[in-house]
């Protein structure tokens, strides 16, 4: 994987014609492709692109790239870097190329589907793509089983600013997670604290969506909230976001260390382990989030807590880690299913859960604040919902912690 100054410096690229791309590094990477077709291959939505990523490749150096632009290939795209962990040539496609395309290719649309266009309204108009107030993102907390401390009530250094992030903080199964992590926080003995209403969409998903306009007014806006306050780590419950800390902000001053949650519970897994107590006998199948797997190599993590749960009897699907197969939900697609549907296409969070229940598990435990609703809602409509139930990491880890409030 290339390094953050490479990534950074072809980021200064965004906005500019693709003719430009080949003059920075990492874009001039694209005449080392070998047209091997893996990323065509390992696509999830390969046979519906009418162009594929390797096509894609071709055509951009043979410059047809305006027919790429008049299609609605790049819109099939859910960001699930699959082509980019597999290409032999290490061509940054999800991350970089594909996202700097469709920029391009969103001028070209006649329009955006309704649902995708309304989330990115929402987000730039309430910094959350539900369209929920700004005064409601910190209501979960009333209903905590602990103190969850917000920052510019407490006014003091933490040790630990957790990023609650947008499905976590409003979306009801999400604020169960959100309860779930508070407890989990607290059973550890970490001083944290969230930022309650101060708190915007960290936009990595509209960055990867095509939109770098969106995603530069909430980096700016979150970059302002964060310096006013002093802690010495941040812990993000949603991988995308933690992703764009990660990579994205540092460019405008972003010195903290972060982890997702999953990482930093794994890491204190020794100070949780003897909390764990109540023995859960589930027969469970996890799968691997896109952002912590593929793109950052957090597959042991959650595994780890899964394996520190009394009972739990973890089994694995046919398609896990690196070949994991997409919910469907990054890089827009979490607000495209109406489209898939009208398209014609099965919705990639069914293709999972079929595998999922194919395990005989009776829980699907996931790490991103995205797949609750999706494989619930892939359950149901399958009509597999009595025989499975989704579950957080992090709730699995509640429900085992020795005293329940
Ligand atoms: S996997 Fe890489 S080298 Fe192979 S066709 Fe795709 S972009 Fe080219
Ligand atoms: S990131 Fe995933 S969905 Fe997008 S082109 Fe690559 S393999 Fe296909």
């Amino acid at each position: 994987m290339a390094s953050t100054a490479a990534q950074c410096q072809l980021d200064s690229v965004s906005g500019m014609t693709l003719d430009n791309i080949l003059q920075f590094p990492e874009g001039h990477r694209i005449l080392s492709c070998i047209q091997c077709g893996v990323c065509a291959g390992t696509c999830p939505y390969g046979d519906v692109m009418e162009y594929p990523p390797r096509k894609i490749i071709a055509m951009l150096r043979a410059g047809m790239v305006e027919k790429v632009f008049h299609s609605e290939s790049l819109l099939n795209c859910v960001a699930c870097y699959a082509c980019m962990t597999k290409c032999p040539r290490d061509i940054r496609l999800t991350d970089i190329l594909l996202p700097l395309m469709k920029e391009q290719a969103l001028m070209h649309l006649p329009e955006l589907p309704a649902e995708l266009q309304k989330a990115l309204q929402n987000t730039l108009r309430y910094g959350n793509p539900m369209g929920e107030s700004s005064r409601k993102r910190a209501a979960w907390v009333k209903n905590a089983p602990v103190p969850v401390p917000i920052m510019n009530e407490i006014r003091r250094p933490v040790d630990v600013l957790w990023f609650v992030e947008c499905y976590t903080s409003y979306y009801p199964r999400g604020q169960d997670t959100a309860r779930a992590t508070a407890r989990l926080l607290h059973a550890i003995g970490a001083d944290f604290a969230i930022l309650g209403n101060e708190e915007k969409c960290a936009g990595e998903c509209g960055r990867l969506t095509w939109e770098p306009g969106l995603f530069e007014t909430l980096t700016d806006y979150n970059m302002a909230v964060f310096q006013k306050y002093q802690f010495n780590r941040m812990v993000a419950s949603c991988p995308h976001s933690y992703n764009a800390f990660q990579r994205r902000y540092i460019p405008l001053g972003f010195t903290w260390p972060v982890d997702p949650v999953m990482a930093y519970l794994a890491y204190q897994i020794e100070k949780l382990k003897p909390l764990l107590t109540r023995k859960l006998n589930y027969k469970v199948t996890y799968h691997d989030s896109c952002c912590l797997g593929r793109f950052n190599d957090l597959y042991d993590e959650p595994r780890a807590l899964l394996k520190a749960i009394p009972g739990v009897k973890l089994v694995e699907m046919v398609h896990n880690r690196m070949n994991s197969i997409c919910c469907g939900g990054g890089g827009g697609g979490m607000w495209l299913d109406t489209y898939f549907k009208a398209k014609g296409h099965e919705r990639l969070s069914e293709r999972r859960v079929k595998e999922a229940v194919a395990t005989g598990a009776d829980v699907l435990a996931v790490s991103c604040p995205y797949e609750v609703s999706r494989f619930e809602d892939a359950l149901k409509v399958l009509g597999f919902d009595k025989k499975m139930v989704v579950r957080d990491v992090t709730e699995l880890l509640d429900e085992a912690l020795e005293e329940q409030p």
